[in-house]
């Protein structure tokens, strides 16, 4: 079977090194917030070009300590896209406030400047762009709007680890930024893990806290907090792949070029680069009329493919009655058609010519 994601061919090559930072860990019994938490946060700080980096539990928690550590609450609207995993909107939900859902590019799937210039009213707060399948939103234009409505721009980085745009990385252009490191991401732990990345101290200092019970110093406690550190041995293996990040990226973008140069004359659409951001290629994602055929195909061959996503959050069980009026074009019509390819920084040529010549087989033969 050719899976989604390799991870055991990814975890060849970093394995002694690995083994060894775990085998540490356990024997000096450092197991939360340790040393490798510490020099993982300051690694990533580094790399992303932000002040301050602080690991949380996962990408949902990053998310939603971010939306606390800013001011959102009850009664505020949080524009979004609905063509996202669901935890973009849990997490503005979980401080109470509303995810208000607009339409997205038909071309990038990430959220359109227009549609959030015309859904803003005076409860608007904050915008939250998802980076989807790891191509940066047109930060420019949301950044623009955002400064001249004071609203806060929290972004939703967790498919764009080491996506950038003009140099800057995705999470370091907004007030704060969320990233996962669940096992299948760009950089991926061996369970959940997320961060939070902001150049405000004082948000920084809100969510060291939030992470720990609301504490600064141990057994004194100012603000109700959580239980959302990340996990000491997450960092050892995070810390081994992120040294490897922009590698690990560069062979997603080149096998997702590849593929796009085998399907070009084929009649579906392979994913669009604005050619602004560079796209990480979380996802392979194109469109194709005869999806179903396409996917069952693939199957009888073998070859792993999915849908992200079937259903945009406005038409989800949890949201539909609050979204009844709610009509999104594009969104609607791109979760129709969607379907991602397996793409990792393992997937050599030989499989990519594999998993195309089934799909032109379909569609030309
Ligand atoms: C994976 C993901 C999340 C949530 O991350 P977890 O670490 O699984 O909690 C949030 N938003 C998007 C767009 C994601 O892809």
């Amino acid at each position: 079977m050719i899976p989604m994601v390799n991870l055991k061919a990814q975890y060849a090559e970093i394995k002694d090194e690995v083994e060894q930072g775990l085998a540490e860990t356990i024997a000096n019994c450092s197991f939360i917030l340790g040393p490798n938490v510490h020099a993982f946060e300051q690694e990533c700080a580094d790399y992303l070009g932000v002040k301050h980096a602080i690991g949380v539990a996962s990408g949902t928690d990053a998310l939603h300590l971010a939306l606390i550590a800013e001011g959102i609450g009850p009664g505020d609207e949080v524009i979004t896209t609905a063509f996202t995993f669901i935890a973009t909107a849990e997490a503005i939900r979980y401080v109470g406030a509303k995810p208000v859902f607009v339409d997205i590019d038909p071309k990038t799937f990430n959220i359109s400047p227009e549609a959030i210039e015309q859904a803003i009213t005076p409860n608007t707060k904050a915008v939250m762009p998802v980076h989807l399948f790891g191509q940066p939103a047109d930060m420019a234009r949301i950044t623009a709007i955002c400064a001249q409505h004071n609203l806060k721009l929290i972004e939703d980085c967790c498919q764009s680890f080491g996506a950038s745009i003009g140099g800057r990385q995705t999470g370091a252009i907004g007030d704060a930024g969320g990233y996962s490191f669940f096992p299948s991401k760009n950089l991926g732990a061996y369970g959940d893990g997320g961060l939070v990345v902001t150049n405000s101290d004082a948000a920084a200092e809100t969510i060291k806290m939030l992470r720990n019970h609301g504490s600064k110093v141990r057994y004194y406690h100012d603000i109700i907090g959580y239980n959302s550190r990340l996990d000491e041995m997450q960092a050892v293996i995070l810390r081994a792949k992120l040294k490897r990040i922009d590698r690990y990226n560069g062979a997603r973008r080149r096998a997702a070029h590849r593929y796009s140069e085998l399907m070009a004359d084929l009649p579906l659409t392979t994913p669009f680069e604005d050619g602004i951001g560079e796209h990480v290629y979380h996802q392979y994602t194109l469109l194709c009329d005869r999806r179903d055929e396409v996917m069952k195909a693939l199957q009888e061959n073998r070859i792993a493919s999915a849908i992200y996503y079937p259903v945009p959050l406005h038409r989800q069980n949890v949201f539909k009655d609050e979204c009844a009026g709610v009509s999104l074009p594009n969104t609607e019509r791109v979760a129709a058609t969607c379907l991602s390819l397996p793409i990792c920084s393992e997937l050599d040529d030989q499989t990519i010519e594999k998993i195309a010549g089934v799909i032109r087989g379909v569609l030309k033969g």
